[in-house]
């Protein structure tokens, strides 16, 4: 208490005047706003109003507006944090960043149809482990596996948790104690801390770089190969791109060695698609069912990239090899919960018709969607900007390019429009931060110091969201 000695009067006569905890929990009870919110979160709240405003009377010697320590004022002040406190954590937003599989921003969003697939068995009991016909025990695993072997040609599969863990489990599986040859120009790191090296030696695999960095020739396999390789390894370059003098072994070639050899080879597909994008004036990304027609023994994939799913890791392949995997123990510690195979089987069924699938599912939609058909939903919103201040607002169409994301078609950029936003006397910086902030948040880019928003990303629901975000920070921030 000797700080509290040195205070001046006036500091002391603040302090004494702040609302009591006591006092302000009975005039909670009395408020509508907060009378739901549990004890707990409201004495918390309230603490830290209080704790808040007597550092400011200490630190300021009482230079703040006594009008802030009336009952009402502190009220309102525990009405904000007692709402911050019970606003979830998790919520929905805005991306008007054109990055279609924004990892940060949760990847994929579902198809309709899964989304209504995964509600109708969330609230209820289900066959998640019980086979209707027999009455007996069944298999979760089973929910999904003849689904993908149809779409994709396999044999066998499997669904867990995420392609992080199809591969510690593949390699595991397969390759504990034993040798994994793999290429030193894919030893990938994908953001996040998944890096085949950390992946390789926590799956208990002994990792066998050969070649270099821009070329690896299949020779340097060939030369590998010992008695104790378990595995032939082949990493997608999923989010980078060896250019200029190089040289990369097919999957067919690696497939074509490990039979003389007699090695299993195994691809890691990273984000793995079941549609050729080239169809759609997209550069060629291997598909699926590409590597699985090369003959290789297991091939592994995320379904929350390309795929357009939930979060989960396929693991396809021959049957021998899949059976040792759904018996491997880690099988267990990774296995797909059933919400996601509920929203998964509903996904993978609209892959049964191409078309469905790419009008369907927003990612692939968006990723295909015609550079026309972005340049009008841009003029839309810029119609929509335009009705709220002209004469503050500067708002231009502009030529860009869009991402796929989510370490998928690497190299690839969507042409694309978008719409370049300034406003007289407000940073680009501070109309993010702003958009941000909002809710629902609004999440957008900054070049050159213009705010960019990119069409592809905002679902149709979503333009009035952002026409209605800039009509509150233009009137709460005039000049
Ligand atoms: C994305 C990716 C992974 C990890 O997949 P998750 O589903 O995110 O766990 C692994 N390998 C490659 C090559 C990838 O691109």
């Amino acid at each position: 208490m000797k700080k509290r000695a040195q205070l001046k009067t006036s500091q002391k006569e603040m302090l004494r005047q702040l609302p009591g905890v006591d006092h302000l929990l009975e005039l909670a009870d009395r408020d509508v706003l907060l009378n739901t919110v549990p004890r707990s979160v409201l004495t918390r709240s309230i603490r830290t109003v209080l704790e808040n405003l007597r550092k400011a009377i200490v630190d300021t010697g009482a230079e703040i507006d006594a009008t802030l320590l009336t009952d009402t004022a502190v009220l309102e002040k525990v009405q904000e944090a007692a709402g911050r406190a019970m606003a979830p954590n998790l919520q929905p937003l805005v991306n008007a960043t054109g990055i279609v599989i924004h990892t940060n921003l949760g990847r994929s969003l579902l198809a309709a149809e899964a989304v209504e697939n995964l509600v109708r068995i969330a609230g209820r009991y289900s066959n998640l482990e019980f086979d209707l016909d027999k009455g007996k025990r069944g298999s979760r695993y089973s929910i999904v596996e003849e689904l993908i072997c149809e779409i994709t040609g396999a044999e066998a599969a499997i669904a867990v948790n995420n392609n992080a863990g199809a591969v510690l489990l593949a390699l595991n599986t397969l390759a504990r104690g034993k040798k994994v040859i793999v290429s030193r120009g894919e030893l990938v790191e994908i953001g996040g801390s998944f890096r085949i090296p950390d992946v390789m030696a926590q799956s208990g695999g002994i990792m066998v770089e050969v070649g270099t960095t821009n070329r690896t020739h299949l020779k340097d396999y060939e030369n590998a190969v010992d008695e104790q390789t378990a595995l032939l390894l082949k990493v997608h370059k999923s989010n980078y791109s060896i250019v200029g003098f190089t040289r990369e072994v097919t999957l067919q070639e690696l497939v074509a060695l490990g039979a003389i050899r007699g090695i299993p080879v195994m691809e890691d597909l990273g984000s793995g698609t079941f549609i050729d994008f080239s169809r759609y004036g997209l550069a060629k990304e291997p598909t699926v069912q590409d590597s699985l027609a090369s003959g290789l023994d297991v091939v592994t994939f995320s379904g929350d990239k390309l795929l357009g799913g939930t979060q989960a890791g396929f693991i396809l392949g021959k049957p021998e090899i899949m059976d040792r995997i759904k018996q491997n123990p880690i099988t267990r510690a990774l296995r797909i919960d059933k919400l996601t195979l509920a929203a998964l089987e509903t996904t993978l069924r609209l892959y049964r018709d191409e078309k469905r699938a790419v009008a369907a599912i927003p990612t692939l939609r968006m990723i295909t969607e015609p550079v026309q058909a972005i340049e009008k939903k841009a003029l839309r919103l810029k119609a929509m900007l335009e009705k709220i201040d002209t004469d503050r607002m500067q708002i231009d169409l502009v030529r860009q390019t869009s991402k796929a994301g989510g370490g998928s078609l690497p190299l690839l950029e969507l042409p694309s429009r978008g719409l370049a936003i300034t406003i007289t006397g407000m940073s680009a910086n501070r109309i993010e931060s702003f958009l941000r902030r909002y809710t629902p948040p609004i999440i957008a880019r900054i070049k050159e110091d213009r705010i960019i928003v990119d069409p592809r990303t905002i679902q149709e629901d979503e333009l009035a969201i952002i026409e209605e975000a800039f009509r509150h920070l233009l009137s709460k921030d005039k000049p």
